[in-house]
């Protein structure tokens, strides 16, 4: 039985009616992981074996930056090697209540989530099941590869500026970013703890509304999580766009948009305007700030977050003379180039006579956005955008241009400074046979709107069911 290539609800299915077991799901996982990682690399420490804490239900792929108790947490960065988490993260402890267990391994990510690209992982770049001279998006690039190399069934990732949707839109797979606050961030190692959140990377529409449903929900653990009812997500999933208000920003259709791309997305808007749905443009008159107001404020958070890796307490510890020496030494040998141009930047833009001149700045540009899209939403049930303005790019092409590589998340940030939800689901293939991704983006915990037209869409497609040949 070729267990792998299947989704979580026809695995649970089977699982219920006794026609296969959890174990039997991981035999098969482990053979394929064996089979084909060799190639992708979306798996971190591949010595370490698959070896769930607790077998049961449908194990679920979790990235390197999420705690796990006992097992290594390390953000695919030397500065965290050998870290063992003494306790589990929220969705974790959930994932458990909920009848699944974690698989035991981790997936590869950008160090510390700062990336697009996966490549800047202590561990080496994770290579994209379509095209393995790709990149798998990043930062959540090992958790989209796996699920869409079905070397995973499904997988957690995290999104401070588009690390899910856009992975997710370069494999093929779908990928949500909730709303801020719906998921808890305790046991998450903080990038920019204001634009943070962790999310599902699945097959289909339906694991991504029951992965959804699993993670969501207050934690007295993490103030910035909201006491809202979580509805059940698999509600939203009906097959009727009628009548379903969309705006299209005019700002997000303009020069850098590759023509393929911008294709493909057209013809996926007039599926939907067949379904039903209807279309207008709209604008979001903030949105060139985005990219810069998104690089002051995650890398002001980034440089204090990541204060607390000094050699004390985590991970590596630099053998030098003194205090002050082994501080410098472990930050210097343990962090990589892109997480050290971070803490500088984030440094000065916080620095005495620079904060009100950018961080303060950049915070009031961030409501500005925020309040373009509150008044879209006044008129409108969602928004839909290309994920990314290409498809997945080369391995090497725009690793040694940090600015190039900013810029392929200009769809995607915008979202995080407001802290709406978003979905990616794949809207079609290029002519090289790279998958094309479609964002929705909706009010604040209006998930089921985002379920409901992804589900549409991909009721009456095909693109979901296409799978890479590796
Ligand atoms: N690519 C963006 C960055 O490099 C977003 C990363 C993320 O969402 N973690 O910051």
């Amino acid at each position: 039985m070729e267990l792998h290539k299947s989704t979580s609800h026809a695995l649970l299915e089977k699982l219920k009616n006794k026609e296969i077991s959890s174990q039997d799901i991981l035999k098969d996982l482990a053979s394929r992981i064996s089979k084909e990682d060799g190639k992708v690399k979306a798996y971190v420490r591949p010595s370490e074996k698959i070896n769930p804490p607790e077998l049961k239900g449908v194990p679920v792929l979790v990235k390197d930056n999420i705690c796990t108790d006992g097992y290594n947490t390390e953000c695919c960065s030397k500065i965290l090697s050998g870290f063992k988490p003494p306790y589990d993260a929220t969705v974790i402890k959930k994932i458990k209540d909920a009848g699944h267990s974690f698989l035991g391994l981790k997936a590869n990510m950008d160090e510390f989530a700062f990336g697009s690209s996966t490549e800047n992982s202590c561990f080496g770049p994770t290579h994209n099941p379509w095209d393995l001279n790709c990149v798998p998006g990043g930062s959540s690039g090992g958790s989209a590869a796996a699920v869409a190399a079905d070397e995973a069934i499904w997988a957690l990732g995290s999104d401070t500026g588009g690390s899910i949707r856009q992975p997710a839109a370069f494999c093929g797979v779908v990928g949500l970013k909730p709303t801020y606050g719906r998921v808890s961030r305790f046991g998450l190692i903080a990038f920019a703890s204001s634009l943070d959140q962790i999310g599902p990377l699945t097959k289909d529409v339906r694991d991504c509304a029951l992965l959804t449903n699993i993670i969501s929900g207050y934690d007295a653990n993490d103030s910035t999580s909201i006491n809202t009812p979580v509805p059940d997500y698999t509600k939203a999933l009906v097959n009727n766009a009628k009548g379903i208000k969309v705006g299209i920003p005019k700002e997000y259709f303009v020069e850098g948009l590759d023509p393929e791309v911008k294709k493909i997305i057209e013809e996926a808007i007039n599926k939907l305007k067949n379904l039903g749905a209807q279309f207008k443009e709209v604008s979001l008159p903030h949105s060139e700030y985005a990219v810069p107001v998104y690089y002051i404020i995650a890398t002001a958070e980034a440089s204090s977050n990541l204060a607390r890796f000094d050699g004390v307490q985590y991970g590596l510890r630099a053998k030098a003379e003194g205090l002050i020496e082994m501080y410098k030494k472990t930050r210097r040998l343990g962090f990589g180039d892109e997480a050290k141009r971070r803490i500088l930047l984030g440094t000065f833009a916080l620095s005495h006579g620079y904060y009100d001149a950018y961080y303060l700045r950049a915070l009031k540009v961030r409501k500005l956005i925020k309040q373009d899209f509150d008044n879209v939403f006044k008129d409108f049930d969602c928004i839909i955008t290309p994920t990314s303005p290409t498809p997945a790019f080369k391995i090497g092409e725009k690793v040694d241009d940090p600015l190039k590589m900013y810029l392929s998340d200009i769809y995607t940030i915008s979202v995080n400074l407001a802290g709406i939800p978003a979905i990616s689901i794949p809207c079609g293939l290029t002519k090289k046979g790279l998958p094309v991704g479609l964002q929705i983006m909706s009010k604040h915990f209006n998930e089921e709107m985002l379920f409901r037209l992804a589900y549409t869409y991909e009721q009456n497609t095909e693109w979901h069911k296409m799978k890479p040949k590796l």
